[in-house]
């Protein structure tokens, strides 16, 4: 049994029947503010009415065309900040309509009819590199296949699909979801994946402008932030995105995991959330979220946050860890306890400690950024993070990106819209005669 397989959906499929009558139930907005909320712009009203005309290939087309990922951000998006919403029927005192699980029951149809939409455009004759496997890049890679430009992804890790596969709670979507999407993505045809290259060190840039004519940048954030506290290398003290990593791949010890009780996950964000659902979901008792500030200063969604007390989750907040305790067992040196400490609004010391008991601690407090890479690549970036224009180039022609190594850390959805919108304006540069291979030998 898989760590995966103990989560069931939190929002399990709709029936042809719950979805013909969820369906009926949509106003067909001419103004369709659930559209103007979706960052890859899907035309709500027209996949809906689709469904309920019982054109379900055509409903699937719909969401396609606008946003190739429909099927994870089906599953993924935060639709109750976005399209869900943003529905009328918010203001009418009724229930929204479940935009999400339409979608999902339109795209899980199409994929398992084994539905085709696309095919490769004719050869330009252009390539283009893109580095990271994740949405933004298999967003870009589709959209420049459809134009006819060879695709080359270049991945450092082994598996593809970005955060999608290594990094979505399993109540979300589990991670072989993530590879079906990838291989259906890849299905067009013309996209060359290359796995385990790290760029800078496989493969330099120089290499990469010579042979490419435009590269787009896809590559996400960095490992996770640590705190540099005392113990922060004992056993049991992970990164939270690490840790997800390491779950879904069912990487975990399982020895030492079924002796855990306690569990702390430090941070405020949305990665905390979900961290403090997936030790729920796995079984740990006693699971705490740890944050520096008050519950009403948490970034990460209210409606999470609110399952995961449902859940028997216990926030603990305005205290600061100080320091990871450790204990001797059969298993070694391992955590014992989070030591920390109370702090006022403007995060000073109270003066009161306290320390909370846990086998397992997860920070997640944000991602490092890629900034080593970025300035090898001369680039300009702010804090890290690639400065793009509203169409996704770079400080540097040919050179374009989107997804979080450009937005900083945001969702699936907005990774998949800037990919498509990037690849939008590398065509257009490419239609133009421009080239990367032009530009370099321009300048030798
Ligand atoms: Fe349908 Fe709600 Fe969108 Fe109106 S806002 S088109 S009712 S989903």
């Amino acid at each position: 049994m898989t760590a995966e397989s103990k989560f069931n959906d939190y929002k399990p499929a709709m029936t042809d029947l719950q979805a013909t009558v969820e369906a009926n139930r949509c106003l067909y907005c001419s103004d369709a503010p659930c559209i103007q909320a979706c960052p890859t712009e899907i035309n709500i009203p027209e996949f809906i009415r689709k469904i309920a005309t019982k054109n379900i290939q055509g409903s699937a087309k719909t969401i396609f065309d606008a946003n190739i990922l429909g099927g994870s951000c089906a599953r993924v998006c935060p639709v109750e900040v976005l399209c869900v919403g943003a529905c009328v029927y918010n203001h009418l005192k009724s229930p929204p309509i479940q935009i999400g699980q339409l979608q999902r029951y339109a795209t899980d149809t199409a994929v398992q009819k084994g539905w085709q939409y696309f095919k490769a455009g004719a050869d330009t004759g252009k390539k283009v590199a893109l580095i990271g496997a994740g949405p933004a890049s298999l967003a870009a890679a589709h959209q420049l296949r459809r134009d006819g430009h060879a695709c080359t992804i270049f991945e450092s890790k082994s598996v593809l699909g970005g955060l999608n596969a290594t990094g979505i709670a399993p109540y979300k979507m589990k991670s072989e979801i993530a590879e079906q999407e990838v291989d259906w993505i890849l299905s067009i045809g013309g996209i060359d994946v290359k796995t385990g290259v790290e760029i800078g060190k496989d493969i330099s840039i120089e290499e990469l402008q010579a042979e490419y004519d435009a590269i787009f940048l896809g590559f996400g954030l960095g490992l996770d932030s640590r705190l540099q506290i005392q113990g922060e290398n004992i056993n049991g003290v992970f990164g939270a995105v690490d840790w997800i990593e390491q779950m879904k791949a069912n990487r975990l010890d399982s020895k030492a995991f079924s002796k855990i009780t306690d569990a702390v996950v430090i941070g405020g964000g949305n990665t905390a959330l979900d961290a403090v659902r997936e030790l729920k979901g796995l079984g740990i008792a006693n699971v705490s979220l740890v944050y520096r500030r008050t519950e009403a200063h948490m970034s990460g969604y209210a409606h999470e946050w609110s399952s995961a007390k449902k859940e028997g989750v216990r926030g603990e907040f305005s205290l600061l860890p100080t320091a990871f305790e450790a204990t001797e067992s059969d298993l070694g040196t391992v955590l014992s306890g989070v030591k920390c400490t109370e702090v006022d609004a403007q995060l000073k010391p109270t003066g009161l400690e306290k320390s909370l008991k846990a086998q397992v601690a997860l920070l997640a407090v944000g991602q490092g950024k890629q900034e080593q890479l970025i300035e090898q690549l001369g680039l300009e970036h702010q804090k890290g993070v690639l400065k793009v224009n509203k169409q996704g180039q770079c400080s540097k022609q040919g050179f374009f990106a989107g997804g979080d190594c450009a937005n900083g850390g945001k969702e699936v959805v907005n990774a998949s819209a800037e990919g498509k919108k990037a690849a939008t304006a590398i065509h257009q540069w490419l239609s133009q005669g421009a080239s990367l291979k032009a530009h370099n030998s321009l300048q030798s």
